[in-house]
């Protein structure tokens, strides 16, 4: 099936869970996650209409961009991978948002980084990640640091702090499901009671999608279900 036959459906799983929620599909917003995957699928996608796209390593990530540089000023494109200090200067100048900050030192190299003076480029969008289910990845901060870390990140001028996103490990049922994305976003309502003004929620993936739009996800990053899966043998 083509992609963008699997773009629809994930169009329709989340258009269905939102009404399950009693929420507005329009306040999901899909992020495709185009890791391992060729820049020629992210072009097929993007004449699909899909605006939105992830990546997870910085040089895969960097390739890409630069293979579609003439869409650039039409796709929003999100890092979503764990960061090392090495590699922020060229996120902080190809990327319109970073979801992983789990460190104030990352998050400081990426605001002196940002590029000022290009009217191109705005503030940084970031995300905290947070840990919120000793996840496989063992990246994110602690859910009792995320508030210091957050009121740090907050106060850097070339960053403007969005919100959480997680990575949960896999869980069989619904409800299995639902509870880290329930504890990531009772963590931002505290945050946002705290004085932080957040509106972004990055939680779901292709096999947890319905679960983290019932608890209150903005922003989905679906790879498999959309492209197929991946193949990290070469
Ligand atoms: C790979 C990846 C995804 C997409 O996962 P799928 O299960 O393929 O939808 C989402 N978020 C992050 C951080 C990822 O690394």
């Amino acid at each position: 099936m083509s992609i963008a036959h699997h773009l629809e459906e994930v169009r329709q799983r989340i258009a269905k869970a939102a009404h399950d929620a009693s929420r507005d599909a329009s306040s999901v917003q899909l992020l495709a996650v185009s890791k391992t995957f060729p820049a020629d699928d992210v072009r097929v996608a993007f004449d699909a209409g899909q605006r939105a796209f992830s990546e997870n390593y910085v040089q895969e990530g960097i390739a890409k961009i630069a293979e579609l540089g003439d869409l650039r000023a039409d796709i929003e494109w999100h890092f979503i991978g764990p960061l090392q200090s090495n590699k922020t200067r060229v996120v902080a100048a190809q990327f319109d948002w970073v979801h992983s900050i789990d460190r104030l030192k990352i998050a400081e190299r990426l605001s002196a980084q940002r590029p000022e003076g290009s009217c191109a480029l705005s503030a940084l969008n970031v995300c905290i990640q947070v840990n919120v289910s000793g996840e496989a990845s063992k990246s994110g901060v602690e859910p009792a640091d995320a508030a210091a870390l957050a009121h740090a990140v907050a106060a850097l001028p070339g960053l403007r702090l969005r919100g959480l996103m997680s990575i949960p490990g896999p869980a069989d049922t619904l409800n299995a499901q639902r509870a880290p994305h329930a504890r990531l976003r009772e963590l931002m309502d505290a945050l946002r009671a705290g004085g932080l003004n957040l509106d972004t929620l990055s939680m779901g993936m292709s096999a947890d999608l319905e679960a983290a739009v019932l608890e209150g996800a903005t922003m989905v990053r679906i790879g498999t279900a959309i492209f197929g899966a991946r193949d990290y043998s070469h």
